[in-house]
């Protein structure tokens, strides 16, 4: 699907106070996400917006009033990209977030970032200069073929090729395992990949609710024939088994490695190169952080 219905709109403020755990602020600089992921969580904000065209269809671009004083968030933690990827293919032409980050030079906030895109590398110079920031990547499989199936983001290896380039440039990095597909998302493969340059390890397991539950239901008996007997199990019937499962299989993986294993939990500061912290956040709808 291609996003065909760019407009930009204009208002007051692009800082939003966020209403979730991680708190601060939560920043999008575009409404509507062309990554059109299957089971984006943030694909119910469209009734809130008054689009009536299918998730990724449409991109509203914000022009909003320059933030006047980048102190006021002195120590605040500003999460781009929670409900739209700010790195989204049009940020190269719109440069929205590229702008946002500029207007909050010379605040000491906490930029957090949140993408599935290697774009961010575009403002590896502009990030440097915050005193916190962490980016992050969702990567839930190491098979093409089933990112192509579930994004219109870049590649894996152009996602995992941008975390390694800012994890050197001293930048935290996270890799965000989620949603984990069960009897897909292959995570010890994900974190073998990774663990050189990824500082965290976050794990989402992948709830199916709203409108996109029955699209993955059906993605998942016609391509998948084989699991969609657990995937009854876990959608329908609400059997927690396979992540309890799951979880105890992560935690005695982490201790054989030697990975600090926290749960809802974002510890700060950078991990032992080799070493990331894995922090599970299962079964949870919206990631919960913790100060
Ligand atoms: S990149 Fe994130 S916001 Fe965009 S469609 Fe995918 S899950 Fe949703």
């Amino acid at each position: 699907m291609n996003t065909e219905i760019i407009k930009e709109i204009d208002v007051q403020s692009v800082m939003t106070k966020s209403s979730l755990p991680v708190g601060g602020y939560s920043v999008n600089p575009y409404v509507g996400c062309p990554h059109a992921c299957k089971y984006c969580y943030a694909s119910f904000m469209k009734r809130f917006t008054g689009h009536t065209e299918p998730w990724g269809a449409f991109l509203d671009v914000k022009n909003w009033k320059p933030i006047a004083n980048p102190h006021k968030y002195d120590g605040e933690r500003i999460v781009i990209g929670s409900v739209t990827d700010g790195y989204n293919p049009y940020e190269e032409q719109f440069c929205r977030t590229h702008r946002l980050l500029e207007e909050l030079r010379g605040s000491n906030a906490e930029i957090m970032i949140c993408t599935k895109s290697d774009l961010v590398l575009r403002d590896l110079d502009l990030l440097k200069r915050f005193p916190k920031v962490t980016v992050s990547w969702s990567v839930n499989t190491l098979d093409e073929r089933f990112r192509t199936d579930m994004d219109n983001a870049v590649s894996i290896e152009r996602r995992l090729n941008a975390m390694r380039q800012v994890y050197e440039a001293g930048i935290r990095t996270v890799c965000f395992v989620s949603p984990i597909f069960p009897g897909i998302t292959d995570m010890k493969a994900i974190i073998e990949k990774v663990k050189g340059y990824a500082d965290l390890i976050w794990l989402e397991n992948l709830n199916l609710r709203g409108q996109f539950k029955g699209g993955i239901m059906t993605y998942i008996r016609e391509k998948h024939p084989d699991l969609f007997p657990l995937y009854e199990e876990i959608y329908n019937k609400k059997r927690l088994d396979y992540w309890q499962a799951l979880e105890q299989d992560i935690s005695q993986y982490a201790k054989a490695q030697g990975f600090p294993y926290r749960i809802n939990d974002l510890p700060y500061g950078r991990s032992e190169k080799g070493k990331p912290v894995i922090v599970n956040y299962f079964y949870h709808e919206k990631i919960r952080l913790t100060k």
